[in-house]
């Protein structure tokens, strides 16, 4: 099955671009915004934390990414460039066979970013950090991770550009997911479970919270500590900071190319939020192009009904992490205090958001839903059939959400455009896969009782009062 544009050409199953068509500059939507997204703050003064509080704990030139409201443009370093050639760029795939399955009139695109050995998108800003970190003379670098897709990355671009890497796993994923610890260590990085008895802040969590089973809050402060208790390390985050987006805008940028080939534009576009950087890296061009003036699209954030920032969070300044050693963020956040439910198998368990998609939400140019976690297996399962990939639980929000846009297209008859991020595969996941083929997955909705303890957690601080 194939369809045509209005040029009279195939639409090709999978639109690759060739490598000169590939970005040389990342996109900054911030640039384009009105309201800036909140500065970070320091939680001792709550003052904005300026280059000079940033640069124990962050390399020197991610720094400036981080706090530029202004340029809109980057240059992509050729070093990254060359490395990011081999592995992108990345199919857009029209999902033939999902709609004739869905019998919907709707034409459905994802941007699929799991075919490389880390199976999802977070390479992306993976490899720049580790490349800054080298230029810079560092000797290694320290992060978190929690299913463990940002840690394989990132050890896999410590290898390329010769860096230690030191990532504190949160532990229920170190004792699930005990495979993607071996790639990680294959890639030359040493994993330690969090909360863990190297780090002090680690000590304080575990006499606090004794068998806890960690988060990724406690494996952020711990990977905090260490980094600036350590000669030539710093610390690196794959996701939440305005860097990590500014980064994931190639995702986005070879979209927009490879659709604007097609004479294509999206009518609703769909990414699964964790902490935002696929989504945020997805809808920046376009987005862009919505604050403007020029266009305008339907974007939709999904996340799990279980951690759900967004749709039930509290738009406030927090910690990023449960330790209280990082800044202040403004952000949806659900308190540095709130820990998912064990029985949440689907990834996207971070308490806050992006501060950039955060502001893009508050002003009303996105919209957020949540789903259980059954009813997002359901999709995997559908698409698995159709598309034949094994989605990532995380982007399987996504493809959740792309079915039902694409089942309301089918009751109105409307021929929507419909794009959304398929952010990686799933072969890392298959405990929850067996929870779901045998039937013994549970939902969790948290009560409001339950997020009232999260909240009570956010720092109260005046113009920051709980309400
Ligand atoms: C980390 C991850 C996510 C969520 O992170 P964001 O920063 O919200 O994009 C989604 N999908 C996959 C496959 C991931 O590894």
């Amino acid at each position: 099955m194939t369809a045509m544009n209005e040029k009279n050409e195939m639409i090709p199953n999978k639109i690759y671009l060739s490598e000169d068509e590939m970005p040389k500059q990342y996109y900054n939507v911030r640039a384009d915004m009105k309201v800036k997204p909140a500065p970070l703050l320091n939680p001792g003064t709550h003052k904005p934390m300026t280059k000079e509080d940033l640069l124990p704990v962050f390399c020197s030139e991610l720094v400036d990414q981080e706090l530029d409201d202004e340029t809109p443009y980057f240059d992509i370093p050729e070093k990254v460039q060359e490395l990011y050639r081999t592995y992108r760029p990345s199919p857009l795939v029209r999902a033939y066979r999902l709609e004739e399955a869905l019998g919907t009139p709707a034409h459905i695109y994802y941007k699929f970013e799991g075919n490389n050995t880390s199976g999802s998108h977070k390479l992306n800003s993976a490899v720049p950090q580790a490349y800054y970190a080298k230029k810079q003379g560092l000797k290694g670098v320290t992060t978190e991770t929690g299913a463990g897709q940002w840690g394989t990355a990132l050890s896999m671009a410590c290898s390329f550009m010769d860096l230690d890497c030191k990532v504190f796993m949160v532990k229920v994923s170190y004792e699930q997911k005990p495979f993607r610890r071996e790639v990680m260590r294959t890639y030359g990085a040493s994993v330690t479970p969090s909360p863990s008895e190297t780090t002090e802040v680690g000590r304080r969590i575990l006499a606090a919270h004794p068998g806890t089973t960690g988060s990724l809050g406690c494996a952020i402060s711990e990977a905090v500590e260490v980094a600036t208790s350590s000669e030539g390390y710093r610390y690196v985050l794959g996701s939440v900071l305005n860097q990590v987006l500014l980064h994931q805008s190639v995702i986005g940028l070879e979209t927009k190319t490879a659709l604007d080939k097609y004479g294509i534009k999206p009518d609703i576009i769909i990414g699964c939020a964790g902490g935002g950087s696929n989504l945020g890296g997805l809808i920046a061009p376009f987005m862009g192009q919505k604050l403007r003036g020029e266009e305008d699209y339907r974007f939709i954030a999904v996340e799990p009904a279980s951690c759900p920032s967004f749709t039930r969070g509290k738009y406030m300044y927090d910690f990023c992490d449960t330790g209280m050693v990082c800044p202040l963020a403004k952000m949806y956040t659900l308190g540095h205090d709130f820990i998912p439910s064990p029985n949440h198998a689907g990834g996207l368990r971070f308490h806050g958001m992006s501060s950039i998609l955060s502001e893009l939400y508050h002003q009303g140019l996105m919209e957020a839903r949540s789903y259980e976690q059954t009813n997002v297996f359901k999709a995997a399962e559908f698409f698995a059939r159709t598309e034949g990939i094994l989605p990532a639980p995380e982007s399987s929000h996504a493809i959740r959400g792309a079915i039902d846009e694409a089942l309301k297209c089918k009751e109105s008859g409307e021929e929507k455009n419909i794009l959304f991020g398929l952010t990686g595969t799933g072969y890392f996941d298959l405990v929850a896969y067996q929870q779901f083929n045998d039937g013994t997955m549970t939902d969790y909705i948290p009560t409001d009782e339950d997020l009232a303890a999260g909240f009570a957690s956010i720092p109260q601080f005046p113009g920051n009062e709980l309400r």
